[in-house]
């Protein structure tokens, strides 16, 4: 059990909040399926072909244009689609299929056919540590943009409301010291007022350089830990134990 005593609580999303796998096992399959169909349906949109100028970089071309811009449009949606999903085989990172899979997501959450996946306990635990008063932040590498539609979608609903603010790698690298630094000159408190929870050392180890009380997540399918001894560990949100700051003041309860 860890006693907390701070003003709020830092959060990782993937082995902390949620399981590393959703992203392998549910997020990439759901583009790969979708792929040929989204870029059928929403040809021409503004969105979509500003992605195409990418994928047609990562493709070897100068741009979309000299890839396959003077074949007729069903050739080029072809082109298109066995490009994409040959990048998608070779798990390429880049920025054109990044674009193209973070739009297909953004319709799968807003349809409602993709859910993101938050360990048991996380949804309640969440709300009870708001309730009690303390401030509850995001720092994930994912971007902001990704963060939000994932906890506004989740398999417990839209958990957006929970959270006072959100952080990527824009702010700096979430192994390096510095970033904490600025994501607490940010929050304008003492370092010690905040506890970061993350399933990776490194990043552990940057956060409390800066100052951060820290916690190591320890869920089924994370990456093994050499010496977790060096961290106080969790493997359920339920052993944090926040005491009530509200001092009898009722927070808005979150729906
Ligand atoms: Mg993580």
């Amino acid at each position: 059990m860890i006693s907390f005593q701070g003003h709020g609580i830092l959060l990782d999303i993937e082995g902390t909040t949620s399981s590393v796998s959703f992203v392998y096992d549910v997020m990439f399959p759901f583009a790969r399926t979708h792929a040929a169909d989204y870029v059928r349906e929403h040809w021409g949109e503004e969105s979509l072909m500003s992605g195409l100028e990418f994928l047609a970089k990562d493709a070897g071309f100068n741009d979309f244009q000299s890839w396959c811009g003077d074949r007729p449009t069903e050739q080029q949606q072809e082109t298109v689609i066995a490009e994409t999903l040959r990048q998608m085989e070779s798990d390429a990172k880049a920025t054109g299929l990044k674009q193209l899979q973070g739009l297909i997501w953004k319709l799968g959450f807003d349809s409602g056919e993709l859910k993101s996946h938050l360990f048991d306990e996380v949804p309640s635990a969440l709300k009870s540590w708001y309730q009690a008063g303390v401030e509850l932040r995001i720092y994930s590498s994912g971007s902001i943009g990704a963060q939000k539609l994932f906890f506004g979608n989740t398999i417990a609903g839209n958990l957006l409301e929970l959270f006072s603010g959100h952080y990527d790698t824009t702010i700096g690298g979430k192994k390096e010291a510095a970033s904490y630094r600025a994501i607490l000159q940010d929050l304008g408190d003492d370092p010690g007022q905040w506890l970061f929870i993350s399933d990776i050392p490194a990043e552990l180890d940057a956060a409390r350089e800066a100052g951060f009380q820290v916690a190591l997540s320890q869920r089924p399918g994370n990456a093994d830990v050499t010496d977790p001894s060096r961290y106080p560990c969790l493997t359920s949100f339920d052993q944090i134990e926040v005491p009530d700051q509200t001092h009898g003041e009722t927070r808005r309860s979150p729906a």
